[in-house]
């Protein structure tokens, strides 16, 4: 015979919680982070899209960000120098460092300093954003298990966007003959490598460099010698180098961004993506 069985339950109190706080580096791990956690975190970025993703000045407010933090994202590699000096500033015991580069298969071409394991500009290659996206999940799950649900969910779905819009980049790109560039600084070559884009110099090779006039003239002459037809510039950098190469070989300019924000129409890291695939196949045709 059935007896009704009582089980008393626990109610944990169902007080809505506050969102996760969050710092990022960079405007596009904020981004990542609110696709991926929505209306559960809260995310303060350091550097904004209208400087370099090189530089960063301190306000006072990013340490109290800091302090109150769970989570510090960062592409890491050497990018974000200052970050070190920061956390240990904000001296809070749970904050916890994500590096989104871990994992990624990096591209050696060029060290912005000694710290740097390889070029750091490892989200313009949507396959790259994947793996930090996933990190960013992971990382969100691990500091509030109780939403894990929702955050896998909100991965899996901007997983398929980012797997429609590189599909559909590949496409436009696929009948494209002549690939050539050369790019302001190197910020390019993930996402030559994933689109196809041959990169054949850089401006400034160096960050915070201005480059040298032999380095520009033999730039200038390798335009020339193998007909180049297209520099890549970018919006935060001084455009005058750009404008005299560009004078001096008869290339056209494309000015194109690292980060999204910075140039209209690319709001967005998928529009960013997209902005700067059409705008060179369309310069490059
Ligand atoms: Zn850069």
């Amino acid at each position: 015979m059935m007896g009704a069985l009582f089980v008393p339950f626990l109610h944990v109190a169902a007080t809505p919680a506050a969102p996760l706080k969050i710092v990022a580096t960079l405007p596009i791990l904020k981004e990542f982070t609110e696709q991926v956690g929505r209306e559960h975190v809260e995310v303060r970025t350091l550097i904004t899209g209208l400087e370099s993703e090189h530089s960063y000045s301190p306000k006072p407010s990013d340490l109290k960000a800091l302090g109150e933090a769970r989570l510090l994202l960062e592409i890491g590699l050497g990018l974000e120098v200052w970050v070190g000096g920061l956390v240990k500033n904000a001296s809070n015991p749970a904050l916890r460092v994500v590096t989104t580069s871990e994992g990624v298969g990096l591209i050696r071409d060029h060290a912005p300093n000694a710290a740097s394991a390889g070029n750091p500009h490892i989200w313009l290659d949507p396959e790259n954003a994947k793996v930090m996206v996933r990190h960013i999940a992971d990382a969100l799950i691990a500091a509030d298990p109780a939403h894990k649900d929702a955050y896998l969910t909100n991965l899996a779905d901007y997983l398929r966007r980012l797997d429609q819009v590189q599909t559909n980049l590949l496409e436009r790109v696929a009948s494209l003959q002549d690939r050539r560039i050369v790019t302001h600084h190197p910020a390019w070559p993930y996402f030559a490598r994933r689109f196809g884009f041959q990169i054949e110099g850089d401006i400034i090779q160096q960050m915070g460099m201005e480059p040298s006039s032999a380095h520009l003239a033999e730039i200038a002459k390798r335009i020339k010698s193998r007909k180049i037809k297209v520099i890549v510039s970018e919006p935060q950098f001084n455009q005058k180098v750009v404008q005299a190469l560009a004078d001096e070989t008869g290339a056209r300019i494309v000015v194109l961004s690292p980060l999204p924000g910075t140039v209209k129409g690319t709001e967005t890291y998928l529009a960013l993506l997209s902005s700067n695939v059409t705008k060179l196949v369309a310069a490059l045709q």
